[in-house]
């Protein structure tokens, strides 16, 4: 099947977060991270501001780009058989679980998008959490079911009925981006959550300095995996009429490996002496001594809400 890329306005987009037709076209471009083939098109709406794929593929041309190296597929904590990874991953796995006790210590937790369940293994380890998940890949699934002992459901979160008044907390760690709806899975979400509950939701930042420096490059857009990206105040607009308040917004995880993969990204279309300078950089960045020297910058745009990720906690009230 031949896709054509449009250059100009698009009459016929339909954008899932308002339901307005007609869109513009942002840019097109390859699977930079899995670098699989195929070329792929983000749009904004014209209405909202809501940037998404256009054409939308169907899950079964999507799930080909899902493959077992990709970032959410990786093995449980105590099979990590690097000691430095295993310190890293703890690192970033015990932020999550803090940032989300804040808000609630304990009860029933639904993570949707569990992956190989990185998450649901930490709270697994705190003790106090009835622990659920919903996971499309069925390795993955399976995976956590055997290795944890957590309930899995092994479908699309859109497929999935959730029982209403039922969850404490529900995550979704960098899952939204990937839904096929985005505003019925909230709805979803709203709606299964026991009154005061909280949804946590983390989601590629448009705001952050990255997107900005890297354009078409920064790993946010993560093409054709992510199908939607919203601007803060239309993320914001659509959770507050789904019946949210929002207790925090931050951002906390994953500002290293983001960048990393932003700059790389950038060196594949690059030639010559700036593709070697690039390289450079890149070598002294993963470097322990580079990650020292970008320490600041992490500093920085975390502190300042310029991160590439952006976690929302949300109350149902
Ligand atoms: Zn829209």
């Amino acid at each position: 099947m031949t896709i054509l890329y449009s250059t100009s306005f698009i009459p016929e987009a339909i954008c899932k977060i308002c339901n307005h037709t007609g869109a513009t076209p942002v840019f097109s471009g390859p699977d930079r991270l899995m670098c699989l083939p195929g070329v792929f098109q983000f749009v904004r709406c014209s209405y909202c501001g809501t940037f998404y794929q256009w054409p939308k593929l169907p899950w079964d041309e999507l799930q080909k780009y899902y493959q077992g190296d990709y970032d959410s597929y990786i093995s449980a904590l105590a099979d990590e058989p690097s000691r430095i990874r295993r310190w890293l991953r703890r690192r970033y796995t015990l932020k999550m679980r803090r940032f989300v006790e804040q808000f609630a210590q304990n009860g029933v937790l639904l993570d949707i998008g569990c992956g190989t369940g990185v998450f649901l293994e930490e709270m697994q380890m705190s003790g106090r959490w009835q622990l659920h998940g919903i996971e499309p890949t069925t390795t993955a699934a399976n995976y956590v079911r055997q290795r944890f002992g957590i309930p899995v459901i092994n479908s699309l979160v859109e497929q999935v009925s959730l029982p209403d008044c039922t969850f404490d907390v529900v995550t979704m760690w960098n899952v939204f981006e990937h839904l096929s709806d985005p505003k019925l899975v909230i709805q979803k979400v709203y709606h299964s959550l026991k009154p005061n509950g909280i949804a946590i939701i983390a989601v590629p930042n448009y705001e952050s300095l990255s997107r900005v420096i890297f354009g078409k490059y920064w790993c946010g857009w993560d093409l054709p995996r992510h199908l939607f990206i919203l601007p803060s105040t239309t993320l914001l607009e659509l959770v507050k009429r789904t019946g949210f308040t929002v207790r925090q917004h931050k951002c906390f995880i994953g500002t290293y490996a983001l960048l990393g993969h932003s700059l790389s990204f950038l060196q594949q279309d690059l030639t010559g002496s700036k593709q070697t300078a690039l390289s450079i950089l890149q070598k002294i960045y993963i470097s322990p001594i580079g990650r020292l020297l970008f320490y600041p910058l992490q500093y920085m745009t975390e502190q300042t809400g310029l991160a590439s990720i952006k976690v929302w906690a949300l109350q149902k009230t």
